[in-house]
């Protein structure tokens, strides 16, 4: 399993690779985020072993649940970033073990994780640095990543619905410029870019279409000048099967499941 894997991740950035190149990209402008959900702890650890450094879970019980597993001694640094719909009561719980939250899609969820992050300085009295540091886990951050104490804004996406499709999360492209501003103001968040799940279409112009209006979003909003808007650069789009759209709109963030973790069970 663990030598599947670990060639299923080199197929994968050769393909990031070549998508980059052929629209004249660097390939090292693109990074690769593994979704890992329903994946046992011991697959997750063979991709990081094999060279992964950032992973993505959509589920708030699977980040837990494994979140003390990937952060013992011995587990290669990396970054977890949340991308699935976050409920509010789970707020406290998702930024104990992920790095970065992918899909802010309202002001108020954003302002939740603001207070949040606020009460956790707090907690800490004399505003150390949390163990491990703010940006990876792994070996030395026993507590999570962002233990009591920790100064460090946590890193966040706004989510845009670029596909229009009603079962999609994610805020409207026309009400985006003002939801990434508003996020961008908050003090104990960091705004670092833009998420969008693909249109679900056969069609590749259509798929296309929808990670081209995550970059013209990006570019709105960086256009505006606006505090905090300045870090705001990543796109993170593209799955399995369509990455080489994404890349070829500007993708800085792929997120790859299935190509190296093989077809999940049916939930
Ligand atoms: C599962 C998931 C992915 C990866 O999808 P694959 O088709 O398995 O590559 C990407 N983004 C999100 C938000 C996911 O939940």
């Amino acid at each position: 399993m663990d030598q599947q894997i670990a060639e299923n991740l080199a197929a994968v950035r050769r393909r990031i690779a070549d998508a980059a190149r052929v629209v004249g990209r660097e390939p090292a402008e693109v990074r690769l985020l593994l979704a890992v959900k329903t994946q046992p702890v011991a697959a997750i650890r063979a991709a990081l072993d094999a060279g992964a450094d950032l992973l993505g879970h959509n589920r708030a019980q699977e980040l837990l649940a494994t979140g003390p597993a990937l952060a013992e001694a011995g587990v290669p640094a990396h970054e977890m970033h949340f991308i699935g719909h976050l409920q509010s009561n789970k707020v406290g719980q998702v930024l104990r073990w992920a790095t970065c939250v992918q899909t802010v899609d309202t002001l108020r969820l954003a302002e939740r994780l603001d207070a949040a992050v606020a009460r956790r300085r707090a907690a800490g009295g004399d505003g150390a640095a949390a163990p491990g540091g703010p940006d990876h886990y792994g070996a030395a951050a026993p507590e999570g990543p962002r233990a009591p104490g920790g100064t460090a804004p946590l890193d966040v996406m706004v989510q845009v619905n670029t596909s229009g499709e009603t079962t999609k999360a994610g805020v409207e492209p026309a009400r985006a410029t003002e939801l990434a501003t508003a996020v961008a103001a908050l003090p104990h968040l960091r705004l670092r870019g833009f998420m969008t799940i693909g249109a679900n279409s056969p069609d590749g112009d259509v798929v296309r279409a929808s990670y081209e209006a995550l970059a013209a979003v990006r570019d709105r909003v960086l256009a505006t000048g606006a505090p905090g808007t300045g870090t705001a650069r990543e796109l993170s789009m593209g799955m399995s099967g369509d990455l080489e759209l994404a890349v070829a709109a500007g993708a800085t963030m792929v997120r790859v499941g299935t190509a190296v973790f093989g077809a999940r069970p049916p939930a």
